[in-house]
């Protein structure tokens, strides 16, 4: 991580750093949750990691407008996508009443921000229901800020988009901070990328390799080891000649593969490939499956998950590291009979006694699916924004933030 980066990040100011008492302060939250048919909420972790932040405006008497996305409603209102299920689990922790607006911009809005009064909390309709959040419409902006004393990023997965509700605001409004789920994923990771403690782990997965090339790289200049594992890996030991039947090659980016091992030779970094896999057919419930050295995958049958020597090699990697980020899952983790490498590993990273930071969308699930997510260090709530924030890019929602003087 270049230091001008760490600089530029450690000098947003918090929401513990300025006065909030009746003021009007709107905050961009991540409330993208988990809905099933009916449209109740499947998975309420998202509200839950926006508490710290609500909980602290409520106690110093601010007037609180909270704003978010929920999945992809194509810019116009759509009943399955509507926050009011969301304002109803948030009251029912909070304790207390969450007026709910039936828009995020208009006339009911506008009334209500001036009604609202301190310690209570608003909860605006869906954001994506106008096309203006994602296009940056200018006066779909001055609409949102208006009235707002304060802004509070506190959506980290949505960082690293620049949209209306989290770069528009901040150019209207007089102050612009970090919440306190934001500072807590810029703590870890700047962490992660300079000050990491060795060994330092790095454990990739996932699918295709051209999705983690970017971060391959920026890992090599921190990491003690790579381990990869997924679909990723098959790329790579075709690049070392092996055949891997019908498992999921990117035959345009074995240069890079080769590329990238030969790069971590020349650095001195352990990079490790799976030694046996778990191999089917298919990826069918009822598929018979085996477990193959990586010389014996039969022509006509795919790679899956990694075997259980790979896992005993890989475990004892992570156990012994005083540093592991976890990236992407180690097989077709979603059904069963593909789920023990992403289950062993998850389970090695929750018991090392390091510094255990899981990013991205699958592994963190995994980590959830199997109940380990007290015993790690940070589970990042943004999948896209982390792979961003170690690849060096600068996160607009953040950057655009009130610097402390
Ligand atoms: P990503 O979004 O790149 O992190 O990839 C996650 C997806 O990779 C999951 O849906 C997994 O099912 C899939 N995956 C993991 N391992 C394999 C594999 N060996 N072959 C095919 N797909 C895989």
């Amino acid at each position: 991580m270049a230091e001008d980066l760490k600089e530029i990040y450690e000098k947003k100011l918090n929401l513990d750093e300025i006065e909030v008492e009746g003021k009007l302060v709107f905050v961009r939250v991540d409330y993208n949750v988990p809905l099933d048919d009916n449209g109740s909420i499947t998975d309420d972790t998202r509200i839950v990691g926006s508490l710290p932040t609500v909980r602290y405006l409520l106690e110093h008497k601010a007037r609180i407008i909270l704003a978010s996305h929920l999945g992809r409603p194509k810019d116009k209102p759509t009943l399955a996508l509507s926050l009011k299920p969301v304002a109803i689990r948030l009251g029912e922790l909070l304790g207390q009443e969450i007026i709910f607006t039936n828009d995020c911009i208009g006339e009911e809005v506008a009334a209500t921000k001036k009604k609202v009064q301190p310690g209570q909390i608003i909860l605006l309709e869906n954001l994506r229901f106008h096309s203006g959040e994602t296009k940056n419409n200018e006066q779909f902006i001055a609409e949102l800020a208006a009235g707002i004393d304060i802004f509070v990023n506190d959506a980290f997965g949505t960082s690293h988009r620049d949209q209306s509700s989290m770069t528009g605001i901040p150019r209207h409004v007089p102050v612009s901070v970090t919440g306190f789920l934001v500072k807590r994923e810029i703590d870890h990771f700047l962490d992660l990328m300079s000050a990491p403690q060795k060994p330092f782990v790095a454990i990739l997965g996932g699918a295709k390799v051209s999705d983690k090339i970017k971060i391959i790289q920026k890992l090599l200049e921190r990491v003690d080891t790579i381990l990869i594992g997924g679909g990723m890996a098959y790329t790579f030991l075709k690049a070392l000649k092996y055949e891997v039947g019908n498992s999921l090659v990117e035959p345009e980016r074995l240069d890079v593969a080769q590329g990238l091992m030969d790069e971590a030779k020349d650095l001195g970094i352990e990079f490790l490939l799976p030694v046996d896999n778990v191999v089917a057919k298919k990826t069918d419930d009822e598929v018979k499956t085996s477990i193959v050295r990586n010389e014996n995958i039969p022509s006509s049958w795919m790679a899956l998950d990694i075997g259980p020597e790979t896992v005993r090699l890989y475990s004892d990697k992570i156990r012994k590291a005083k540093t592991v980020f976890w990236n992407g899952p180690m097989g077709v983790f979603e059904k069963e009979q593909f789920q023990g490498g992403t289950l062993a590993i998850a389970k090695a990273v929750a018991e090392c006694k390091g510094k255990s930071v899981v990013g991205g969308g699958d592994s963190v699930a995994a980590i959830n699916m199997f109940g380990l997510e007290k015993k790690i260090t940070h589970l990042s709530t943004g999948g896209g924004a982390s792979l961003e924030f170690i690849q060096g890019i600068l996160l607009p929602g953040i950057t655009v933030l009130s610097d402390r003087t």
